[in-house]
This record gives C-alpha cells, sequence and structure tokens, in this order.
C-alpha cells in the first residue's frame, strides 16, 4: 500500500531510475508530461509516495491531496492550459485505471480537446 514498490512504473519514475518530461517536483508531489498524450496539454501530478489508488486514501492524506490539487491550476496555467483544463483520475478496473500509483491527469491545451479525452 505505503510502500514504494520496486516494479511500479511512477515509484521508479519518481526516484529518477526511468526519465521523465518533468513539469513539476517537491519533496512530496512529482508532475511529468503523459508519455502517450490524449489531448495538446497532457500531465499528471503523482504522490511520491506509493498509494494505489483512492481506495488507499484516507483523511490521513487530505493534506498531501490537497496539496496535489492546489497546484494543478498553477501548473496547467504553465503548460498552456489557460483556457481550461480537465482533471482525471482513473481508479480500479471499472475505472481503467492502467498504472497502479495514484495519478490526476490533467488534460487542456490551446485546441479544442478531442475525442481522446475519452479515454483518460
Ligand atoms: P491510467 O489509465 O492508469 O489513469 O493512466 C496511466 C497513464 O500513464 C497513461 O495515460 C499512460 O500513457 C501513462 N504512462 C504509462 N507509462 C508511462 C511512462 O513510463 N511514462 C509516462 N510519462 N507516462 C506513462
Ligand atoms: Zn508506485
Amino acid at each position: 500500500m505505503g510502500n514504494a514498490s520496486d516494479d511500479c512504473i511512477f515509484c521508479r519514475i519518481s526516484r529518477g531510475e526511468i526519465p521523465c518530461r518533468k513539469v513539476y517536483e517537491d519533496d512530496e508531489i512529482l508532475a511529468f508530461h503523459d508519455i502517450n498524450p490524449s489531448a495538446p496539454v497532457h500531465f499528471m501530478v503523482i504522490p511520491k509516495m506509493h498509494l494505489e489508488n483512492l481506495y488507499d486514501a484516507d483523511l490521513a492524506h487530505q493534506e498531501l491531496l490537497g496539496r496535489m490539487m492546489g497546484r494543478l491550476g498553477q501548473l496547467a496555467r504553465e503548460q498552456g492550459a489557460t483556457d481550461g483544463f480537465r482533471v482525471v483520475i482513473n481508479n480500479g478496473r471499472v475505472g481503467r485505471q492502467e498504472v497502479y500509483h495514484l495519478h490526476m491527469h490533467v488534460l487542456g491545451g490551446p485546441e479544442r480537446l478531442g475525442s481522446g479525452m475519452n479515454r483518460t
């Protein structure tokens, strides 16, 4: 649950073992561009600690989740999503989660958002 897994892709990215196009980093949070973007601006914000998804989160994580959420507007604007954006969190099988390390997708950009938005 809270333990970084050796074979978790996003834990490996947050440890610097796998490269990413970084958007933002601090002690608790990392943001990086999605390798397969669904919108002109598509990056993810993750906690550095390993939480699988929101099933793994409780009130003990509210400050961390608030910090993540509180960064999104600033980061979206810096990345060029100045006219609106979506935030998507996929959870579990029915939520079509592919990577089991909690992440908030930020989707936006200067163009009209395409149908790829529906995927994430
Ligand atoms: P999920 O369906 O779990 O919400 O989305 C996982 C996302 O992670 C997908 O959009 C996928 O493109 C992205 N992704 C998977 N592996 C990597 C990777 O190694 N690097 C980056 N930057 N993104 C990844
Ligand atoms: Zn992880």
